[in-house]
């Protein structure tokens, strides 16, 4: 901080270091997973969370907001998140990432898409993988990854310390009341992928899925965030840490 920045002076900064986000939610395939385009409005370079299916959907909301994709993130290697990385990394090059306890998980698409009666998707190349504490940067925004497994064993989330929306969701009805109840206009954000939802948690009884994985790890990194964190799942609506903490059945302590 400049010295003498006065008052004035300190809350202009503090503005700038609040992150002005463009972000799209579209659930995409038969089982309406949420992708997510995260996207800096500045130099337009942007990471895709989760890309399903549905590519060409995707690729529509990336060339209306004119943005580079820098990463694709997966937070886990279920058909219904990883089904478009293929698609998705051919059209914009942009390099694959997800956390390397899945990596067994997403070889093996063929097993998963006969459990589901689909046919299997193209499997990406892996171009790197993310740790516990490992930063996604683009533009001029990061994310932190947290490893969260139970649902899966290379479960990810990934936390954006403070988020301000830029446009209006897709989703914005879900967005604007997490941001309503949070009572904050800047929030933390959390791509919790299929570990937690709103009113519920993430199925374990697939493979490698644990019980006592995911409560550990809702519990020990989760629940260890601010209350007006907004928390974007895999599925299903917007909700905020505070209102799962009070109110979802899986986290609330006897
Ligand atoms: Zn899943």
């Amino acid at each position: 901080m400049e010295r003498g920045a006065g008052r004035e002076g300190i809350v202009a900064i503090l503005r700038r270091m609040a992150q002005e986000l463009i972000h799209e939610i579209l659930p995409v395939g038969m089982l309406q997973c949420n992708c997510s385009i995260i996207g800096d409005p500045e130099t337009r370079e942007a990471i895709v969370l989760d890309p399903g299916d549905e590519v060409e959907k995707i690729l529509v909301l990336i060339a209306k907001h004119h943005l580079k994709v820098m990463a694709i993130v997966s937070t886990h290697a279920h058909i219904d998140h990883v089904g478009g990385l293929k698609k998705l990394h051919d059209a914009t090059h942009a390099p694959v990432f997800m956390n390397e306890a899945d990596l067994a998980l997403y070889q093996a698409m063929e097993m998963q898409a006969q459990f589901l009666g689909v046919r299997p998707p193209q499997i990406a190349n892996v171009d790197d993988l993310l740790r516990e504490g490992d930063v996604v940067r683009w533009g001029g925004h990061e994310a932190r990854v947290l490893h969260t497994p139970g649902h899966t064993p290379g479960s990810i989330s990934l936390y954006l310390p403070e988020a301000i929306l830029e446009t209006e969701k897709r989703d914005g009805t879900a967005v604007k009341t997490a941001h309503e109840k949070s009572g904050a206009k800047s929030s933390p954000w959390l791509f919790a992928g299929d570990t937690l939802f709103a009113g519920s948690i993430g199925r374990t009884d697939l493979w490698g899925g644990s019980y006592p994985d995911i409560v550990r790890s809702i519990h020990t990194k989760l629940l260890a965030l601010p209350d007006s964190t907004i928390v974007f799942p895999g599925h299903g609506p917007a909700t905020t840490l505070a209102e799962e903490r009070a109110s979802n059945p899986f986290l609330v302590s006897r």
